[in-house]
């Protein structure tokens, strides 16, 4: 159980034991010795619920940041599967994209290293005429020898 929680029950508890005792009590400064001693656990049990209030913030605080990565990483798995890792040139590997039937995203070639970071950074030739590619994203460059193809 979460402390503040438990702390908050223990008081609650107290409050209970001192409205017990209030019963059949007939001097006036025995009732008021127990009406101060249930102010001050009222007070007591209102900072617990504060204590709670803001334990709870910060929790849902942390659920939601939470919530936000995993669908952040559903996303980025959904990507991920319409790419696939080619060896374009003797020793060069990227991730190839792959369109499917009706698919407009033209096929095209993404960073083995931005990719491994979860980040998708289209390999550009600087020029049309150029053999080499780029990302921009980490400046890793590679030249294919030949205009590469797209499979
Ligand atoms: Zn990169």
């Amino acid at each position: 159980m979460i402390p503040e929680i438990s702390a908050a029950l223990t008081s609650v508890s107290t409050l209970g034991k001192i409205a017990s005792a209030l019963h059949g009590v007939a001097k006036q400064t025995e009732i008021n010795q127990h009406v101060i001693s249930l102010q001050s656990s009222i007070i007591d049990l209102q900072g617990k619920i504060f204590a709670i209030q803001s334990e709870y913030e910060n929790l849902a605080g942390i659920k939601d940041e939470t919530e936000k990565k995993l669908m952040k990483y559903e996303d980025w798995d959904r990507q991920k599967e319409r790419y696939r890792f080619t060896n374009v040139a003797d020793g060069i590997s990227v991730y190839v994209y792959e369109p499917t039937e009706g698919d407009r995203t033209p096929s095209h070639w993404v960073c083995p290293y931005c990719f491994e970071n979860h980040k998708k950074s289209v390999l550009n030739r600087p020029a049309p005429d150029c053999i080499n590619y780029i990302c921009h994203e980490c400046k890793w460059e590679v030249v294919v020898g030949k205009r590469a193809y797209f499979a």
